[in-house]
């Protein structure tokens, strides 16, 4: 990923060596690296005693990330629902699974994710989103 510093003035992008912002010119020669922070998403099942950790752009599934944690769910497809971050919100996206993808009983393709949503892959086994700060 490319390195840039942000203008604390007008939020601009400024390459990493840059002494005055592209945009308003202002002083940034003392502003520090800017680094996104890693946003974690962890599902958990705790009838079954499962965390699984995900990061942006993870497909989870049998044969995807917690395999070994969902081996035994068949329900579950192999390439089941992928995880990723947009414009810094989690989202997930059921990959035309099986069993599809439920959150409060309703069916989805794709939804916004946020902490203590009750998620359920193939409608037989259900994950609350823990999401860290
Ligand atoms: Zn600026």
């Amino acid at each position: 990923m490319e390195r840039y510093k942000i203008c604390p003035t007008c939020q601009t992008k400024n390459e990493l060596s840059a002494y005055l912002c592209d945009n308003c010119l202002a002083d940034i020669s003392s502003v520090e690296e800017y680094k996104p922070k890693e946003r974690v998403l962890k599902l958990v099942n705790s009838d079954y005693r499962l965390s699984i950790t995900l990061k942006d752009g993870d497909i989870l599934g049998r044969e995807g990330v917690g395999k070994e944690e969902l081996k035994a769910f068949k329900t579950i497809s192999r390439q089941h629902a992928r995880f990723f971050l947009h414009q810094g919100e989690w989202a997930v996206e059921d990959l035309d699974s099986t069993n599809g993808s439920y959150v409060q009983g309703n069916k989805f393709k794709k939804i916004r994710l946020k902490n203590g949503l009750k998620l359920s892959l193939s409608q037989s086994f259900e994950f609350e989103v823990v999401i860290e700060d």
